[in-house]
């Protein structure tokens, strides 16, 4: 991209890498390059870049821990955006700042560490603050939108404030899969015991034991309103479907394992699960996944 040279020297402080490969930073592990990522150190400078980026029509992305993406195969000629470096982690009373690149086991470490219960339901779940906060990340029993006090993110180049009410969470979104970015957000926990979060972290990772390991980016479907995706998809005997590298699994039908795949295989699969569920059942599942860029 010709842009590198231009950026890297406007913006210093933040860490370029340039053919940034997506396979290797998503949990699907396939999908090709961008030519660059830029990791910006704080919100500023991530402001900063953003408002330069959208100023100068730099096509860009953002990119959390990359656990419920697809990257496209092929080049990006691109600009990923990522926050991993934004890593503040503080306590005010019962209230917890995370920044956006604080990992789920990093935010229960410290809601331990502090005596602070509320996040369990985060056990196991692989993502970044900020993609959970932007994929109201949960499982019955906690999201992000239950414990959520306000986040902090930058829109049109901006860093501002937003409400709970701002952040419009419902089943598997937010306002912020419009673009604007997260930067960190303001948690609330609740005073609790060691052994009684230890106890409830038990509870949920017990409940994950039947999803499959291997390459996947979790749920692939929304679940349709009183519905389970896996059941319908499972209904249409489609388990073990494959395109290519990528099937479904056997053990849950709404996880698609990635076996040295294509994100063209996996959105071929993908295509074919649609089809076949909305053939036999009359019913339009709606991805969870997001596709990058
Ligand atoms: C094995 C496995 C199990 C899973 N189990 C669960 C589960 O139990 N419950 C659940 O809810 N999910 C689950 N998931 C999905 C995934 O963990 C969540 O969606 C998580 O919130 C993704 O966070 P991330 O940081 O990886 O976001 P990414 O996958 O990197 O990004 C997701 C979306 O958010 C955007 N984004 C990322 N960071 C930011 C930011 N800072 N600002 C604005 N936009 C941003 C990206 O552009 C993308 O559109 C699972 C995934 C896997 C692989």
């Amino acid at each position: 991209m010709e842009h590198f040279a231009e950026l890297s020297a406007r913006f210093p402080k933040i860490a370029w890498e340039r053919e940034f490969s997506l396979s290797k930073h998503t949990t699907i592990g396939c999908g090709g390059t961008a030519a660059l990522a830029a990791s910006p150190r704080d919100t500023e400078s991530a402001a900063e870049l953003l408002a330069y980026l959208a100023r100068s029509g730099v096509p860009h992305c953002f990119l959390g821990a990359g656990a419920n993406v697809l990257p496209a195969d092929g080049r990006f000629d691109g600009v990923v955006v990522r926050f991993h470096a934004l890593k503040a982690l503080y306590l005010d009373g019962e209230t917890v700042y995370a920044g956006a690149g604080v990992t789920g086991g990093a935010l229960l470490r410290f809601a331990e560490e502090n005596r602070l219960g509320g996040f369990e339901p985060f056990t196991g779940i692989p993502m970044s603050v900020g993609g959970g906060i932007t994929m109201n990340a949960g499982v019955d029993g906690g999201h992000f939108s239950d414990v959520t006090l306000g986040v902090v993110g930058i829109e049109r180049g901006r860093i501002r404030s937003f409400t709970l009410r701002d952040c419009a969470f419902s089943e598997k979104y937010s306002l912020f899969q419009s673009g604007i970015a997260v930067t960190g957000a303001y948690l609330k926990g609740e005073k609790s015991s060691p052994q009684r979060i230890a106890e409830r972290r038990e509870e949920f990772r017990k409940r994950r034991a039947h999803l499959p390991g291997g390459r996947s980016m979790g749920c692939v479907f929304v679940n349709p309103e009183g519905d389970s995706a896996g059941r319908l998809i499972e209904q249409c005997g489609l388990k073990g479907a494959r395109s290519g590298g990528a099937i479904v699994s056997e053990k849950h039908a709404n996880f698609i394992l990635n076996e040295g795949g294509t994100a063209a295989d996996v959105s071929a699969l993908i295509a074919l699960i649609k089809r076949e569920v909305h053939r036999q059942t009359g019913i339009v599942l709606q991805e969870e996944i997001r596709r990058l860029p």
